[in-house]
């Protein structure tokens, strides 16, 4: 028996600035530390005493889970444990936020760096060990590098599942279900805890054959989407059905599939990967961003909610003209440019604003659980385990720790700011 004590610093009953501080055995240990940039300015997580933490872990690169990471290294330095690729495209993703944000951030590039100084790289199945506590990485199967956060000591193992998903993807494999079933206490996302993706096949040929149709008329088929992730998903996707028309990448794709290429490994089908960034072509600088508007192609560019990076520019161009499409492959956060064209048919950004002539799509290519595989999650864990929600909005996550607890499981929705001790 042991008790754990947590406190919610961040995504909980919400999605964003995912931060959990795991006290155990006198160690305490944060669980990632986020930024959330859904709204206007950034909201970070409560802040944390650095000198009270023994380590950071981080589940995955996406800002949400890695983008208050250098505030911990102001005053000090404390171990950052990731995959080498979390590490990496961490590293992109933060000095990307800090040069584009329009508003001020607590930390400098000396801090970016102090963290990296301190990373402690864990590859999937390796572990890293504060006294009897082993901190342990396995794939979560949501975006290259990502990971599940096991912790173990000889009384007690948790599991953090960050985001994740148990389906696979062009990309990705989904994650092995076999590790969940050992924890006795799972702190788990919710996101989707109401909502089942369509089956992938389906997804990927409404998209294949709506970006053959566009390109078909001579237009330009435009692919919002988030840098790290979905943009190698999507090139994935046209490798697979083999399009053959001009394929532009462009912003932090760009990099971030460099990055990538450098860890074929992590990835489902390396080869298909390979051929998916060899068949692109990187935009190389303005004049050519203005020369491939002259189409047919499809252009795959962040930023996925049309809030920055060269989306802007390519949706003010291809708005105008019917024979083009603005085609979202992602969830679309509300209140965001993205979002406003999808429900009103109208874009607005600080240098145009007007109807979209354009044809506007959407598809469904998560890497999140959806609400099935929530569901599974829970059936295969532990009879007797008990259950934290997070990083879900408060009635996808209510609703999910309703089926949790006719499961016969304990279950916990925190609050932020809120201090839960759990015996295990
Ligand atoms: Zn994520
Ligand atoms: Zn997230």
């Amino acid at each position: 028996m042991a008790d754990v004590n947590l406190k919610f610093l961040g995504g909980a009953r919400e999605v964003g600035r995912s931060a959990i501080l795991l006290g155990i055995e006198e160690k305490q240990l944060l669980l990632d530390y986020g930024v959330s940039i859904e709204g206007e300015e950034p909201q970070f997580p409560l802040p944390v005493p650095p000198k009270r933490l023994d380590a950071v872990a981080v589940s995955h690169a996406h800002l949400d889970h890695s983008g208050a990471v250098p505030l911990l290294y102001v005053s000090r330095s404390i171990p950052f444990i990731s995959t080498p690729l979390t590490a990496t495209l961490s590293d992109l993703l933060i000095r990307d936020f800090m040069k584009l944000s329009k508003y001020y951030i607590p930390y400098e590039i000396v801090e970016v760096e102090k963290m990296l100084d301190n990373l402690v790289s864990l590859n999937y199945g390796e572990y890293f060990e504060v006294n009897d506590i082993s901190i342990k990485m396995i794939d979560a199967g949501h975006i290259p590098g990502s990971s599940m956060i096991q912790i173990e000591s000889p009384s007690l193992n948790i599991l953090y599942t960050g985001d994740y998903s148990l389906h696979d993807t062009c990309l990705l494999r989904g994650a092995n279900p076999n590790d969940i079933s050992k924890a006795d206490l799972i702190i788990m996302e919710s996101t989707y805890a109401e909502y089942n993706h369509p089956p992938r096949e389906e997804a990927e040929k409404a998209f294949i054959n709506t970006v053959l149709e566009v390109v078909g008329n001579g237009g330009i088929a435009f692919v919002p989407v988030f840098a790290i992730g979905r943009a190698q998903e999507i090139l994935c996707v046209l490798a697979k059905y083999d399009i053959d028309v001009p394929i532009y990448v462009d912003g932090m794709a760009r990099a971030a599939n460099d990055l990538i290429m450098e860890n074929l490994d992590l990835l489902r089908e390396p080869k298909l990967f390979q051929k998916a960034v060899e068949k692109s072509i990187k935009v190389r600088d303005w004049d050519h961003r203005k020369k491939i508007l002259s189409g047919p192609g499809i252009v795959i560019s962040p930023a996925g909610m049309l809030q920055g990076g060269p989306s802007e520019f390519y949706m003010e161009k291809i708005m105008e003209n019917s024979r083009n499409a603005v085609i979202f492959v992602s969830y679309v956060i509300p209140e965001t440019p993205a979002r406003q064209v999808i429900e009103t048919g109208i874009y607005a950004s600080p240098t145009k604003r007007g109807p979209v002539k354009a044809r506007i799509e959407w598809f469904d290519f998560s890497a999140h659980c959806g609400h099935d595989e929530l569901v599974k999650t829970l059936s295969l864990a532990k009879k007797d385990a008990k259950v934290v929600l997070v990083h879900g909005e408060e009635e996808s996550a209510l609703k999910l720790a309703e089926l949790s607890r006719k499961l016969g499981k304990e279950t916990y929705v925190p609050k932020i700011g809120e201090e839960l001790k759990i015996a295990l």
